[in-house]
């Protein structure tokens, strides 16, 4: 592949990621439902506001965190966020048994960290 080629793949890339970021459920952070999503986890496939970043960073282990507009997207990375994305509900946190699967990082680190307990 030229350069050139691989340089308008990528661009090809990141305006699919912007558009993503702008579509239906994508435009509120998947953690705190705050409008205007800013970054891309791609550990799971999700959109995030700037705050829920650099929560996401601060995970043991941490996520992998991407700046919408600031990183270049591989095609994978793409299809990942397309195949997944904040309506997604395949994924599961790392939570206790019998508990909801579908807790938010940001929920679940919150009440653990306040009530020392896993929410409901
Ligand atoms: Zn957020």
């Amino acid at each position: 592949m030229s350069n050139r080629k691989h340089r308008d793949n990528q661009e090809i890339c990141s305006r699919k990621v912007r558009e993503l970021a702008q579509s239906g459920v994508n435009k509120h952070c998947f953690e705190c439902n705050q409008p205007g999503v800013t970054y891309t986890d791609i550990t799971v496939g999700t959109f995030v506001c700037t705050s829920c970043s650099g929560m996401l960073r601060g995970l043991n282990p941490p996520h992998r965190v991407k700046s919408i507009s600031m990183t270049t997207f591989s095609q994978q990375e793409v299809e990942f966020l397309q195949n997944h994305g904040n309506e997604d509900t395949s994924w599961v946190p790392v939570c206790p048994e019998g508990r909801t699967p579908r807790t938010r990082w940001r929920t679940y680190i919150l009440i653990t960290s306040v009530l020392g307990m896993p929410p409901e």
